[in-house]
């Protein structure tokens, strides 16, 4: 399905990381990756899961930092010569803000959870965008948290909300040059990040309980459902947010 396509995954913290779910799928379809680690410390932990493919490379990208999304997008110009997928699989919110009420969500908490967790999409599809010369696909995620009231997601989930509406606002841009972009809104999955959030594996319990297939998602579905929104497969869907939740967010009482 991805043969002879180029794509870059920002997100991977370790071998939970739907970023790297995402990855498997992609390099199973015959994908070649570049990806990104956000500061030193998870530099190793990337370089080691990234050891046996073939022609990838790992660069560093704090999205907080221009010059680093430069920096980045200008290497892969220069190995790859073009870019067909972003895979765009990062959030962040100060800890604090993930427990209590959103009413006492600081400036700073919120600028924050915005800007690396929302604006790093437009920002980032802005650098691919002169790299995707025969078209592309973009796919980040979300969360029902950005419709619905989840307890302690608060500032994550309205960055959620401004990250929806990112990606249809996007895709009209975008789609003249046939770039496509697609959140997948993920179930709760047990990573680095979903454990910020307080009371998360109580989260896991009611969803098991109560959603239609009841039990979780995987994140391997997630990367199957991410697959199929960067290959040919899905061309004509754009500025979609698409839900791989065991069918959760349709239930009412
Ligand atoms: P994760 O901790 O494995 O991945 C989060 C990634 O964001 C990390 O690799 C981290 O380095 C990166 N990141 C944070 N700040 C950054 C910055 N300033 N610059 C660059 N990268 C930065 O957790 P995950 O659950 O795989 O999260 C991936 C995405 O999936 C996030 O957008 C998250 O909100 C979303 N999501 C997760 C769940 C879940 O339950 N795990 C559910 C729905 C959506």
């Amino acid at each position: 399905m991805l043969q002879n396509k180029v794509g870059l995954v920002l997100g991977v913290a370790n071998y939970r990381s739907i970023a790297w779910a995402c990855a498997e799928a992609c390099t199973s379809q015959g994908a070649k990756l570049a990806f990104s680690y956000q500061g030193d410390r998870l530099k190793e932990n990337v370089e080691k899961l990234t050891a046996e493919m073939a022609d990838t490379m790992v660069l560093p990208c704090d999205v907080s930092d221009q010059a680093q999304v430069d920096q980045m997008f200008e290497a892969i110009d220069k190995k790859y010569g073009r870019l067909d997928f972003l895979i765009h699989s990062i959030a962040f919110a100060p800890r604090e803000a993930l427990a209590g009420g959103y009413i006492d969500t600081t400036r700073d908490a919120f600028l924050t959870a915005l800007d690396i967790s929302a604006y790093s999409l437009a920002q980032t599809a802005r650098a691919a965008k002169p790299l995707m010369r025969e078209g592309g696909s973009i796919v980040t995620m979300s969360y029902y948290g950005a419709e619905k009231v989840v307890q302690n997601y608060n500032v994550m989930g309205v960055a959620k909300a401004a990250l929806e509406s990112s990606t249809r606002y996007l895709a009209s841009d975008l789609g003249p040059d046939n770039i496509r972009v697609n959140a997948i809104s993920a179930g709760p999955i047990n990573t680095l990040s979903a454990r910020g959030v307080k009371n998360m594996s109580s989260m896991l319990g009611v969803i098991a309980e109560k959603a239609p297939l009841r039990r979780n998602v995987e994140a391997r579905e997630v990367g199957n459902t991410a697959l199929f929104l960067v290959s040919d497969m899905s061309s004509g869907i754009t500025g979609e947010t698409i839900y791989v939740d065991c069918g959760y967010n349709i239930m009412g009482i």
